[in-house]
This record gives C-alpha cells, sequence and structure tokens, in this order.
C-alpha cells in the first residue's frame, strides 16, 4: 500500500513517516502543495494525507486540482484547522476524512485502514472506450464479441490507455506507471505484454483487431474508432 504525504512541518512528516512505515505502508513524502499535487497526477497511490496550510499551493487547492482531473484517490486531511467551515470545505473540495491536529498516529492508521478498507466499490468499476469495456474488479475485458481475462499487469496497462484514448504513450511512460519503474531496465517487458494482451483479444488476423494500436518507433496507444 503506497501512501502519499503531503506536509510541510519536518518534525510532524517525520512523525507520520515513521508510523506508518511501523504500520506496513510505504510512504512518499511532498514538502509543498505544488509538489503534492504533481506527485498526485504523476503516480499512483492508494491514499493521499494532506495538511492545509501548505506552501506555494494550499490544501484546499491541491484537492480541487485533483479533483478536476478526475482522480478519484482517497485523501485525509490533517490539518491544524479545526473549526467547522475548514472542515466542511475540506468535504465540499472532495476529502474522504478529517483528522484534526494534534492528532494519535493510531487514530490516522485506523482511518486509512477504514478508508482503503470501503474504497472498491466506491471507485469506478467499469472503463469504457468505443467497442472496449474493462471490468475492474474482475479484470474481464471484452472487446467486440471477444472476453478475456487479464493478469493485474496487462489489466493495468491497458486500464492506462484506456483512460486517455488515442494518446501514444512511450515505452518509458508505460513502465512508470503501469510497473512503477523509473529507469529504462533495458528489456522488453512492454512489448511482451501488449503482445499478451493482443493475443488474448485477438478478433481477427493483423494489427486491425486488436484495441492497442503500436506506434513505430514511438509507442502504444488505444486504438480510436473512426
Ligand atoms: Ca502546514
Amino acid at each position: 500500500m503506497k501512501i502519499l504525504l503531503i506536509e510541510d512541518e519536518p518534525k510532524i512528516a517525520e512523525f507520520v513517516i515513521k508510523g506508518l512505515a511501523l504500520a506496513g505502508y510505504e510512504v512518499t513524502h511532498a514538502d509543498d502543495g505544488a509538489k503534492g499535487l504533481a506527485s498526485i497526477l504523476e503516480s499512483t497511490h492508494d491514499l493521499v494525507i494532506l495538511d492545509l496550510m501548505l506552501p506555494k499551493l494550499n490544501g484546499f487547492e491541491v484537492l480541487q486540482q485533483a479533483r478536476a482531473t478526475g482522480n478519484t484517490v482517497p485523501v485525509i486531511i490533517l490539518s491544524a484547522k479545526v473549526d467547522l467551515p475548514d472542515r466542511l470545505m475540506g468535504f465540499d473540495k472532495g476529502a474522504d476524512d478529517y483528522l484534526p491536529k494534534p492528532f494519535f498516529v493510531e487514530e490516522l492508521v485506523a482511518r486509512i485502514k477504514a478508508l482503503l478498507h470501503r474504497k472498491t466499490p466506491e471507485q469506478i468499476q467499469q472503463i469504457s472506450v468505443n467497442h472496449l469495456s474493462l471490468d475492474v474488479v474482475s479484470r474481464k475485458v471484452q472487446w467486440f464479441g471477444t472476453t478475456a481475462l487479464m493478469s493485474q499487469r496487462e489489466f493495468s496497462l491497458l486500464a492506462f490507455l484506456a483512460r486517455s484514448p488515442g494518446h501514444i504513450f512511450s515505452r518509458q511512460q508505460i513502465l512508470k506507471h503501469v510497473w512503477d519503474i523509473g529507469f529504462d531496465p533495458e528489456t522488453n517487458v512492454v512489448d511482451v505484454c501488449v503482445l499478451r494482451i493482443k493475443r488474448k483479444l485477438a478478433r481477427g488476423p493483423g494489427e486491425q483487431g486488436s484495441p492497442i494500436e503500436s506506434v513505430r518507433g514511438v509507442g502504444y496507444r488505444l486504438r480510436v474508432e473512426d
């Protein structure tokens, strides 16, 4: 489980990171609002812990901008602003929970567990683009009349492309988002995975039969019907 902590106070950050590491969570830390927002948008986290009074962008702005892109990551606001209007504003901007400072790290962990536990049913269960439909829970994919079960990795790759139909992604971008690998491992894992997806969803011979289109020398994209 990967958690992003957006907090500018070094002492609190250190305390939260230690507490969450003890509870078995992997924590990434951003110490201002702009870095925090970039991190929310660039990588995948299971949950975000967000301070409100932050340099560059405040927590409300971070949350509002993240939600405006359609990002649904669960967010717990952790703030010294304890008045009701601030709390209501937090929920209004799309927070899932609000924990006032000072706090016990045990309570934070309990709230994280509660949120992650009920996360799945509230999330989008179906992604549909043209003739392609992906069921997030069962990892069953339908492409025209063909139905196939994907492995976790195959499903993630297909879902990643399906979120931006027609957009070409390089192998490096796919590696970063689907494998969480930020360097070039000099292997062809992406190509192999794409090939497996193509085989599973083949509805005829040749490239046209697949929902994934190879763009020579550049990367891959989800095929968009004319
Ligand atoms: Ca702060």
